[in-house]
């Protein structure tokens, strides 16, 4: 089946046997990213820990409760 990136608009045909093809079938708002941007958030996220910046949420909401 063929499915459409969400972030760079690229259209990849996966196999529609795979675990993954099946999910998308199931839940259409399901959103799909190709390798590509998958490895990008990836990167960009490590990037973030590694600086320090990274907060997750449970962190943030005890802040805004001061
Ligand atoms: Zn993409």
């Amino acid at each position: 089946m063929k499915i459409k990136c969400i972030l760079c608009d690229r259209i990849d045909s996966i196999d529609s046997g795979t675990l993954l093809a099946k999910n998308l079938r199931k839940k259409r708002v399901m959103s799909y990213m190709c390798d590509d941007c998958n490895k990008r958030i990836k990167e960009k996220t490590e990037q973030r820990i590694a600086t320090g910046n990274f907060r997750v949420y449970r962190e943030k909401k005890k802040d805004t409760y001061i």
